[in-house]
């Protein structure tokens, strides 16, 4: 048997990051067995669905590094594969058109909910006669197509990640609507899971991977696999993704879909990386790998059943640890769109040597790429506002006499070793501590007392040309 998966998204919003995740699964499946990955977009819904998603999705999962063997493929060109398969539904017997009024179904369940029952739809249509048809067709009355599900079923399938799970067909609803209303004699537009059947079957989708929750429309797809006389695939429901409180998550827990995480400044191995631990965990116990890599080591039998807690904090190790690794050439090809943005002027050619050695110095502290636009406004931007302390630390008692013995000893070719004899040199010269020097060194220079490597910020500001006049500042503030 060769495994066919499918990744199906509804385009009626971005891509969700459980979608996200469902489809790294089954990439990983796919990859695994050798097998094809197949992307179908679900669109029947017009009024919800938009081509702006279409985009958003098909871009968020090939950002992923998702690729698909086959599709995408629109449920919105196969509208007459499934009204076919709803003709043959009527014609074993197994569906039949149901004529109730919206008023008619509304009195029946507020009859339930008078009766503390709970809403379903009481299969009062089931048996009509020839003559019921005809009387409610002469009056202008539209019908669904309902699909039998008998309450006496017992419906059972060995869930790849949930084990064995069972429904009861009295706890289906009642016969299920397959196709909207229409005209006597005509199939309206096929409903949600009648199209997914169909489209599984016609796919020959060995596997269907999808979210948990979709379990309640699994017990209803099986009845329909087995009425359209087809194997019924095995299913693999993952856990949904949780905030730290254990709630679905949603819009307020930060980002729900790729593109703000894409936004945010998260690299997509990292992403990647981290979507494949939600709810899975490689038998070697990493949690760092590639997808290339994980795909060799996928198994259901490691996909939890409890919901994944989305972790922040893990998400943003994964990344730093991506960042620190990064070539300084590598990273700073990264950060030079955001710097451009932030209205930093350079030159990414000409001023190379000291963006790069920026980038290395900034590199190791970095966990997203936007924290960099902040870390670097100092060596960015000539002039720099003093915050409250660096102004403080410059202003103390002869501070501006050791920033003025600093700026005397800088010549043009300033280097690592000459930066730092000069601190040296003045700190015995003033017979200060050095923690001094360099802590007025760094208010003086940066304006602010955090700030990366300040050797290395010194080195880079004094390419720029900005260290003396930097320090010339500090001293007329401090000497008012
Ligand atoms: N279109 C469904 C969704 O976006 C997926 C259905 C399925 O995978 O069977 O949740």
């Amino acid at each position: 048997m060769t495994v066919r998966v499918r990744i199906a998204p509804s385009p009626t919003g971005n891509l969700h990051i459980g979608t996200a995740r469902t489809a790294v699964f089954n990439w990983l499946f796919a990859r695994n067995q050798g097998g094809t990955f197949i992307l179908r977009v679900e669109d029947t819904d017009k009024e919800r669905s938009r081509p702006e998603f279409t985009q958003n999705i098909l871009e968020g999962l090939t950002w992923l590094g998702l690729d698909w063997d086959e599709g995408p493929i629109f449920q919105t060109d196969r509208f007459d594969l499934y009204r076919n398969a709803v003709q043959t539904l009527l014609d074993k017997g197994l569906a039949y058109r149901s004529y109730e009024t919206p008023e008619e179904l509304a009195a029946m369940r507020e009859a339930q909910k008078a009766a503390k029952q709970a809403p379903r739809y009481d299969n009062r249509h089931r048996n009509l006669t020839p003559e019921q048809r005809a009387a409610y067709e002469a009056e202008g009355r539209t019908a669904v197509i309902r699909f039998k599900i008998d309450d006496d079923r017992a419906i059972t399938w060995n869930d790849l990640v949930r084990g064995e799970l069972s429904w009861k067909g009295s706890d289906l609803g009642g016969d299920m609507v397959v196709a909207r209303a229409a005209a006597p004699g005509e199939v309206g537009q096929p409903l949600y899971n009648l199209a997914v059947v169909v489209d599984d079957i016609d796919m020959q989708i060995t596997h269907v991977i999808r979210g948990e929750d979709h379990i309640a429309n699994t017990a209803k797809q099986i009845l329909l696999y087995e009425a359209l006389g087809a194997d019924v695939p095995q299913f693999a429901h993952t856990p949904l993704i949780l905030n730290q409180r254990g709630q679905k998550l949603s819009k307020r827990d930060g980002a729900t879909s790729v593109s703000e995480f894409e936004k945010m400044g998260y690299l997509p191995e990292a992403m990647a990386n981290y979507m494949a631990l939600l709810g899975w965990s490689p038998p070697d116990g990493q949690e760092r790998f590639t997808l290339e890599a994980a795909k060799q080591q996928f198994s259901f039998d490691r996909v939890n059943k409890a919901g994944a807690k989305f972790d922040w904090d893990k998400l943003n190790w994964l990344n730093g640890q991506l960042l620190h690794e990064m070539s300084p050439e590598a990273l700073l090809e990264k950060l030079i769109p955001y710097w451009q943005n932030a209205g930093y002027e350079f030159d990414p050619e000409i001023d190379r040597p000291w963006l790069l050695q920026l980038t290395a110095t900034i590199g190791p502290s970095l966990a997203v790429l936007p924290e960099a636009v902040e870390m670097v406004r100092a060596l960015m931007v000539e002039s720099v506002e003093f915050t409250d302390d660096a102004a403080k630390q410059v202003q103390q008692d002869g501070v501006a006499d050791l920033l003025q013995a600093v700026a005397d000893k800088i010549d043009e070719t300033l280097d690592e070793a000459a930066a730092k004899e000069i601190v040296g040199a003045v700190t015995k010269e003033k017979g200060v501590k050095k923690g001094m020097v360099m802590k007025s060194l760094r208010a003086g220079l940066m304006g602010s007392l955090k700030g990366p490597d300040l050797i290395q910020s010194w080195l880079i500001l004094h390419q720029r040309g900005w260290d003396k006049a930097r320090l010339q500042g500090a001293i007329a503030l401090a000497t008012g």
